[in-house]
């Protein structure tokens, strides 16, 4: 009997040290016995990351796709073991029509690659290990770099620009542009040793910080645009276009350094056949170029730093007709001003931010290669994300091929940030709900309740996309209501302090937030990050109390939410009570609230906000005279069913029936739930969307961002 009882008492114990225990994989472990991480979230006293000093040479030649490259690197071995294996990453082989990559690709993306020409070590040539098409390329060094020491590694190297482009390629026949085009030494670090993830092209990056110079020749009448300063404007611009953009370092007025009318012109550039454009940058992850010979450019900039008056560059380049990119830099301004100030409230931490306009919505350090929009809105808020990334990954090496949460998903919890802050609340919180949360919130697949935690590189298609965006942006949001806003600055900024510059995993964001919050936030972490939970809690009891109410919630989808409880009086007034997510540290599965209330409540709602909740039908209690139920029958529902197309937009949409409610399913989307607000006629909130059906000539309307689409059913 005693041992049973003391069996059981044991089970109680380990249970609850575990519970405050994060999981660790064996290869972290190492690294906190190794002492190259330090439990408390700092970096260890061994902490070490390699460095490279880049000088490369590019030159292109447009319409001609070929970009051609010679390139130096100095790599230093900060590692405690010599070197004997070098492993390069190739990015441009994306393009080789043998590579694994997780999209299909079309003609006009493949290319034969990036074709290195001539290779040598400490300056003496040897044959360069043909990587079979791969985006890595294993090298076995001649003398082993001893730890401290250093490499010189020199390459020649030629690619053609792929038409059709991605991440990098061509814009059009004359706008390239570059990105990850150069060979560099990847990533070897403390924790998984060298990078060899192959690239997919859906997993993003893991570079260190390295200094680059870089040479960019180019035909007369082109204009260049990069990462970093450009050291010879004086040499490559004609006098009265350097005028303006010197002029523009210091204008808080957007100046138009180039317009369609001085393209159409051609005297822009110093009139030699080619000129050359040079650049540098230190401490940088990368750079990357555009090239053209027909965007206009815009230039101003902004004080980041308020303490020392520093400003940023803001610049643009794109077609003069993109009506939005002519805001480009003012949104540029708006997004360095507001990040610098507000969230994550750090001064922004280069000396420039350029916009590109191009089709891909991707970061490169101090640029962004953005789409058109035909909403400045949506355009802002693209703007907005991409630059937000200067931080998370630019400033932090994340190693995103792994922890995208770090980077995607801080970002976009900035983007709610400045949206609330641009938008109002309830709007940016419905974008938000549209763009980044009901489409997994409100899905069944079992690709959705992946933990977090888990190495984005082994996912794909919607778990990679939840698990890197809307999932950890909710968890740091959730985390800021519950701490407060004082209090989460501290640990974010005590965390980017400490690790800016440098390589964080993700323990040392958690072990750093507690230390900085100076209590054990493991059961969030473990909760957030470490879990296959959802949102989904119930409201099962309101029992009255000598106060008011005491409400049980139980959290059926387990994630620690926070919650607003909305109640109605029977005299007709409501109020919403505000319960963070730390309701949930004790018990995770059930909590108690205590409402206080002179007054009858005769209704109880429980609206989680941007937590949408995966099934609201048990979220409520007592009956609303403010909501009207609107119900039909499963008969009523089956009208509605069916497929239906349009000739407007290339997209099939299939409505079915399912637990008393009409779901709609756009081709290759998640399935939502529609609720029927009207005779005929379906809406879906959080996108936006309205559908109105005619069955009587089997038609339905869709609406939604202004615009009306109209499909007929299929036979
Ligand atoms: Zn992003």
């Amino acid at each position: 009997m005693n041992k049973i009882l003391s069996l059981v008492c044991l089970f109680i114990a380990v249970k609850a040290t575990a519970q405050q225990q994060l999981f660790m994989p064996q290869n972290v472990k190492k690294a906190y016995e190794n002492e190259t991480r330090s439990k408390d979230g700092k970096p260890g006293k061994k902490y070490w990351q390699n460095f490279g000093r880049y000088n490369i040479n590019v030159t292109t030649m447009p319409p001609a796709r070929a970009v051609k490259g010679t390139e130096t690197i100095s790599y230093i071995n900060n590692s405690p073991t010599p070197l004997t294996r070098l492993t390069i990453k190739l990015i441009v082989n994306i393009h080789n029509p043998g590579t694994a990559r997780q999209s299909n690709a079309s003609e006009d993306y493949l290319t034969t690659g990036i074709h290195i020409d001539k290779y040598t070590e400490n300056g003496t040539a040897k044959a360069f290990p043909d990587p079979h098409g791969s985006t890595n390329a294993g090298v076995r060094l001649t003398n082993p770099v001893a730890p401290g020491d250093s490499i010189q590694l020199s390459f020649d190297w030629h690619y053609d620009m792929s038409e059709e482009s991605g991440r990098e390629g061509m814009l059009d026949s004359t706008s390239f542009f570059l990105g990850y085009f150069y060979p560099r030494v990847a990533v070897m670090d403390d924790v998984n040793g060298w990078d060899r993830m192959n690239f997919t092209d859906a997993q993003e990056f893991y570079n260190d910080f390295n200094d680059y110079t870089v040479s960019v020749t180019v035909p007369k009448n082109f204009l260049v645009w990069g990462t970093g300063d450009l050291l010879n404007a004086g040499e490559v611009l004609q006098p009265s276009y350097l005028d303006k953009f010197n002029r523009s370092f210091t204008s808080d007025e957007v100046i138009n350094v180039v317009t369609q009318k001085d393209l159409d012109a051609k005297n822009i550039t110093t009139q030699n056949a080619t000129n050359t454009w040079k650049w540098k940058a230190s401490n940088v992850s990368d750079m990357a170029f555009c090239i053209s010979d027909h965007y206009v450019w815009d230039a101003a900039s902004v004080v980041v730093d308020k303490k020392t008056g520093r400003r940023a560059s803001c610049q643009s380049a794109f077609m003069d007709k993109a009506v939005n990119f002519h805001n480009q830099v003012k949104h540029i301004q708006h997004s360095l001003d507001w990040y610098s100030n507000n969230w994550p409230g750090v001064p922004y931490p280069f000396q420039k931010s350029t916009i590109i306009e191009g089709f891909a919505d991707m970061e490169y350090p101090m640029m962004a290669n953005d789409s058109r929009q035909e909403d400045d809105v949506i355009q802002r808020f693209i703007a907005e994300h991409e630059v937000g990334h200067s931080y998370f990954p630019f400033y932090m090496g994340i190693n995103e091929h792994r922890y995208g949460f770090m980077d995607e998903g801080w970002t976009t919890a900035f983007e709610n940030m400045i949206g609330v802050a641009d938008l109002g609340k309830e709007k940016a919180d419905n974008f938000f709900k549209q763009f980044r949360v009901t489409g997994w919130a409100t899905s069944p697949s079992d690709e959705t309740q992946i933990p977090i935690i888990t190495p984005v590189n082994i996912l794909s298609g919607q778990a990679m996309g939840h698990n890197e965006y809307g999932k950890p942006a909710l968890a740091y949001l959730a985390l800021k209501d519950m701490l407060g806003d004082d209090l989460f600055r501290k640990c974010l900024h005590g965390f980017m302090d400490r690790w800016h510059g440098k390589h964080p995993i993700p323990w040392d964001m958690f072990n750093s937030f507690t230390d900085f919050a100076g209590k054990d936030l493991s059961w969030f972490w473990n909760n957030w990050f470490f879990t296959p939970y959802y949102m989904d809690v119930s409201l099962d009891k309101a029992a009255q109390t000598k106060t008011g109410y005491a409400l049980t919630i139980k959290n059926i989808g387990g994630y620690a939410i926070p919650l607003n409880i909305v109640l109605e009086y029977a005299d007709g007034s409501t109020e919403t009570i505000h319960k963070t997510a730390a309701i949930w540290e004790k018990d995770q599965q059930q909590t108690t609230v205590d409402i206080t209330a002179t007054k009858k409540i005769t209704y109880i709602k429980l609206d989680g906000g941007i937590y949408v909740d995966a099934d609201e039908k048990n979220n409520s209690w007592g009956t609303s005279t403010k909501t009207k139920a609107v119900g039909l029958s499963d008969a009523e529902l089956d009208k509605y069913t069916g497929n239906y197309s349009s000739k407007q937009v290339p997209i099939k949409v299939s409505f079915t029936r399912e637990n008393g409610k009409l779901m709609a399913e756009p081709a290759g989307q998640d399935r939502v739930a529609l609720e029927n607000t009207a005779k005929d006629t379906f809406t879906h909130e959080a996108a936006g969307v309205v559908i109105v059906f005619d069955l009587t000539k089997n038609e339905m309307t869709l609406k939604q961002g202004g615009g009306t689409y109209v499909f007929t059913k299929d036979k």
